[in-house]
């Protein structure tokens, strides 16, 4: 590991501070340690961001709000959480393991790096962890890469879990930075790899996230997240879908509908959504939601059974949605 130093921040402007300085905020650390283990990154200065009041949750009559800070474990077990927002309970507990959710934080949750068995691999060409060197996963074993939003340069796909949920619900998320402070849509926070994969995120230099919104939702209540993957536990997904129904008199009102394990970023199905909207809520609707996901997806040999996958799994999210009560 490459050396570094370590120092507490006591304050969202001294961390900022800090950070403009040339350090990096660490919070659980469960993704930033095992790269710098592996020395996929080498900050040389970690700035603990783990004394900053940015933990809790609460409710307001907008939603609900999630510290930065708070733990995935305790955002999950949260009596709010489970009766405001339970496709965010769901997609937390299919994530990770127990210790790691114990550890993780929100924040870092939404901030986690790619898990293409290549950028994990130093001297494996990655555009991702080195801007211009190439794309080994092109040409490699391509089984759990990206279907959408793929471009010559990377098609490793995001990992989170949370931020599915998120982008599905129409989650926000509030930040500080030497600006001042701000809130956007959740899924205006990731960019698509395009000729730049190394720039993940819109985030301004030293800019932090303070906390998450879920805006409350008629659809929210009949709510699941269905992540497919090899094993049931301590996976990342091959293809996961965030389904929320409003349903009344038999017809949807509105879906929300995001996949995970298919897109570079947390992908929001915008075609799926608009086709349901209206109709009446059964199986031939769900399977023709289904087909219009996949219109613009790009596979590769090694993972053109996603496009499969991607519709039978969104059909199952949306029968296990409609059946809530
Ligand atoms: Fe790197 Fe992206 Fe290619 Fe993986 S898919 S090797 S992360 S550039």
């Amino acid at each position: 590991m490459t050396p570094f130093s370590y120092e507490a921040a006591a304050s969202a402007a001294e961390a900022i501070e800090k950070s403009l300085a040339g350090g990096r905020y660490i919070a659980g650390g469960t993704t930033l340690i095992d790269l710098m283990r592996e020395e996929i990154e080498r900050p040389e200065r970690l700035i603990d961001i783990n004394r900053l009041p940015l933990g809790g949750i609460s409710e307001d009559a907008g939603g609900l709000i999630i510290g930065a800070l708070a733990r995935m474990a305790e955002v999950a077990a949260h009596p709010a959480a489970g009766r405001a927002q339970p496709l965010i309970v769901e997609a937390l507990l299919e994530g990770a393991s127990p210790q790691l959710r114990n550890m993780a934080s929100i924040g870092g949750n939404l901030m986690q790096r790619v898990r293409c068995p290549y950028f994990r691999t130093l001297d494996a060409p990655c555009n991702k962890r080195t801007p211009g060197s190439g794309c080994a996963a092109r040409g490699g074993f391509t089984r759990a890469h990206a279907i959408l939003g793929t471009s010559e340069h990377c098609i490793a796909t995001h990992p989170s879990d949370l931020a599915v949920a998120l982008v599905a619900l129409g989650g926000t998320i509030r930040t500080a930075g030497p600006r001042g402070s701000r809130e956007f849509p959740l899924e205006e926070l990731y960019r698509l790899p395009g000729d730049t994969p190394h720039l993940e995120h819109t985030l301004l230099p030293a800019e932090l996230i303070t906390a998450v919104k879920v805006p409350h939702g008629a659809y929210a209540r009949r709510a699941r997240y269905l992540k497919v993957r090899d094993r049931a536990s301590y996976e990342f997904a091959l293809v996961s879908v965030a389904a929320a129904l409003d349903i009344a008199d038999g017809r949807v009102r509105q879906a929300r509908i995001a996949a995970g394990g298919i897109g570079t970023i947390p992908w929001r199905l915008r075609a799926s959504e608009a086709a349901l909207a209206g109709t009446v809520a059964n199986e031939t609707a769900w399977r023709e939601a289904a087909t219009l996901a996949v219109a613009d997806a790009r596979p590769l040999p090694g993972n053109e059974y996603k496009l499969v996958l991607l519709q039978r799994t969104i059909v199952r999210a949306l029968e296990l949605a409609g059946e809530i009560p």
